[in-house]
């Protein structure tokens, strides 16, 4: 699904007589368009996201009341797949709670971590990042990210080889860059700059996407399971094996293709791998839903010639 807001920004159709600050907005939406990333550094203009007026220059065109009102996730979640499970919060008792997706059919992956809702704020930023390639963006997206993983520290002091979930060539040359390596450069740079000593090193080239998938939006569970399923592969077994791998995406929403890429990089002898995503959808929906992606989860796990489990 694409962007579903503010799309015609960049159109001059305003009704009425044009101010001088609407004149001047307007030529720069006509500068910014051909030179998009090199413009929104340069010229002042409207939030991306609401459309108020920025006070200031910015690399990042997002005012900070977008910024403030982008969803964390909060309550209680799966401790394995991140998903929200409905359940109240218990002060002082860690969240051991397993899905019913991950008791059924545990994921290749040890952990999944987000750091907020796909809704609302954070949900358009993502759009902005991929869609309207605000690529400026991903360093403050990234530094989100990155509060997500550096809980993950205790569990694996040592660092971890950060691998983004790759494009597909075809449509990474359509996008012009991979959102998930930008978003991991960001957080690995927020988390040199929180704790240095910890190494996180990224791997951009180790996995790799054989088929050029449909997009996962729009499909249901088990459409999602057949749409990645093969579609990952590891380019540099030697790479990976032995190694703590963190998989980085931007949003996960019933986990298919973290699964995928998790299984993959397991069967290539990664240690262990974990999973950090900006965003977290709903994955449940329903108890049609729910039971779906069940079995696509149970089928996955028993059609996999691996049948390791990962070690943190
Ligand atoms: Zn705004
Ligand atoms: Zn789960």
């Amino acid at each position: 699904m694409r962007c579903a807001f503010r799309r015609n920004f960049g159109s001059l159709s305003i009704d009425g007589p044009l101010s001088e600050t609407s004149r001047w907005r307007a030529i720069v939406r006509v500068l910014r368009s051909p030179v998009d990333a090199i413009g929104s550094a340069l010229l002042p203009a409207s939030c991306t996201l609401c459309g108020s007026s920025l006070p200031r220059l910015s690399s990042v065109p997002i005012c900070d009341v977008c910024w403030s009102e982008i969803p964390v996730q909060c309550g209680v979640v799966c401790s394995r797949c991140g998903d929200s499970l409905d359940a109240p919060v218990v002060e002082g008792i860690a969240a051991t709670q397993l899905c019913r997706v991950c008791r059924v059919a545990p994921p290749a992956f040890a952990r999944a971590v987000s750091f907020g809702t796909y809704d609302g704020r954070l949900r358009d930023a993502i759009h902005a990042l991929k869609y309207d390639r605000l690529h400026p963006a991903a360093r403050k997206l990234g530094a989100m990210l990155a509060e997500a993983i550096v809980p993950l520290q205790p569990e694996v002091p040592g660092g971890m080889l950060v691998i983004p979930v790759p494009l597909h060539r075809t449509k990474q040359r359509q996008r012009g860059f991979n959102q998930a390596r930008a978003l991991a450069q960001g957080a690995i740079s927020a988390c040199g700059r929180l704790h240095p000593e910890w190494k996180l090193t990224l791997a951009p080239s180790t996995l790799m996407r054989l088929r050029a998938t449909e997009t996962q939006a729009g499909l249901t569970p088990t459409q999602r399971r057949k749409n990645v399923r093969g579609a990952f592969k590891v380019s540099d077994p030697a790479a990976v094996r032995g190694q703590n791998v963190l998989l980085v995406d931007d949003i996960l929403t019933t986990g298919a293709t973290a699964r995928a890429a998790a299984q993959s990089l397991i069967k290539a002898g990664a240690a262990s791998v974990y999973v950090a995503t900006l965003a977290r959808a709903r994955r449940l929906n329903g108890n049609h839903q729910s039971n779906s992606v069940v079995q696509n989860a149970f089928a996955d796990m028993h059609s996999s010639s691996s049948s390791h489990q990962p070690t943190s």
